[in-house]
């Protein structure tokens, strides 16, 4: 079904004045709240398959998206539970069963998981057959439509549930104010989720030679009532012939799960290290612009930056990107983000929500 984005920021006068709302409310909001225990480590972790039973997801050729999606998960849990073994590994799904995706973060929430991971196939209308390569989903505000499109198609199945609609809230996947309401969970556990999204698209790309689509962000149901952080992982397109034929393949869906388990590797050593910014509650992030007036972050360059946060701070918004494990990995983004003509990018520092200087920063990092 064909679907218009409506112009957010134009014609729907009374639901701009939701987002500018949302927008103004929202730093005061992630002040006021207290930020998620910080846990002792990376110790369980929820695989999610997409799909399954009378839900088959998108399907290529010949393959369909739940039995790749379950393999690679399969495949992904196998190595956790080999080189990984102080991990506990639990599978929302391990056979072709139908699972609603509320239970799918309700068995992660009972479990006190510390990560959940779903694991899906991408797929486009047949006009748009060339189109290849992988993106890593967390929860957020989409700012492309091809986004929306994509949590669009993963919550429609929601449909095939009884009561579906009170279940989730009045949630309807075919309304796009329902998407937004939808993208403001989950913002407790971003920094982190987008850590190990960043990691996992790295691996793919730079491991196992797929073309990476990036780091994106939109609302997705199976993710919206996690407790932890969460990722949505797209391996690849099934409307692609030359894809479908590797994400079918038992290598293909091999190299995809190892590049998946690689990426947890080094994210688990970051989160089990509890290093300064994860100990401290201090987070390093790259500031592009501020401006006393909204900037309108839906035009070019702007655009472009996937992960984008905006804040309101002495009479300014401000606008952040990234939340980097080290200063080192913090100025290489700003010297990134200079290339890329945000010439006023620099480092910034946070503790506990509330800006800290540079100099403060680097104490606690040395201690
Ligand atoms: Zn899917």
């Amino acid at each position: 079904m064909p679907f218009a984005l409506p112009n957010f920021w134009g014609q729907r006068p009374l639901f701009s004045l939701f987002l500018l709302l949302f927008y103004c409310f929202l730093p005061q909001i992630a002040l006021e709240k207290e930020g998620p225990a910080i846990k002792s480590g990376l110790r369980t972790i929820v695989i999610d398959a997409g799909h399954g039973g009378k839900d088959n997801g998108s399907s290529g050729a010949k393959a369909k998206e739940k039995e790749v999606a379950l393999k690679i998960a399969l495949k992904l849990g196998g190595y956790i539970k080999k080189y990984l073994p102080d991990v506990k590994v639990v599978y929302t799904r391990s056979t072709d069963v139908f699972v609603p995706l509320h239970e799918r973060s309700e068995i992660a929430n009972r479990l006190g998981a510390d990560l959940f991971i779903s694991v899906h196939c991408n797929s486009l209308p047949k006009h748009k057959k060339n189109i290849q390569g992988t993106e890593t989903f967390v929860m957020g505000l989409h700012r492309a439509k091809e986004n929306l499109d994509v949590a669009k198609r993963e919550n429609r199945v929601v449909l095939l549930e009884d009561n579906y609609q009170k279940r989730y809230g009045g949630y309807d996947p075919n309304s796009p104010e329902g998407h937004i309401m939808l993208s403001m969970y989950q913002n407790a556990y971003l920094s982190q989720s987008v850590l190990l999204a960043e990691k996992i698209q790295a691996q793919f790309k730079e491991r196992v030679g797929r073309k990476s689509r990036g780091v994106k962000q939109a609302g997705f149901v199976v993710l919206r009532a996690s407790n932890m952080p969460s990722v949505l992982v797209e391996t690849g397109f099934l409307s692609n012939a030359a894809e479908e034929k590797y994400l079918n393949s038992d290598k293909g869906q091999a190299y995809l799960a190892s590049a998946i388990f690689r990426a947890i590797r080094s994210y688990k050593k970051i989160i089990d290290k509890g290093n300064g910014y994860q100990a401290n509650n201090l987070q390093l992030r790259v500031q592009l612009g501020a401006s006393p007036k909204p900037i309108a972050v839906h035009k070019a360059p702007w655009s472009s930056v996937e992960e984008l946060e905006e804040e309101q701070e002495d009479g300014l918004y401000k606008y952040l990107t990234g939340n980097y494990p080290s200063m080192l990995e913090a100025v290489k983004a700003q010297r990134f983000w200079r290339s890329k003509g945000f010439d006023g990018a620099f480092v910034v520092a946070y503790k506990n929500g509330k800006r800290i200087s540079l100099a403060e920063a680097r104490s606690l990092l040395a201690n």
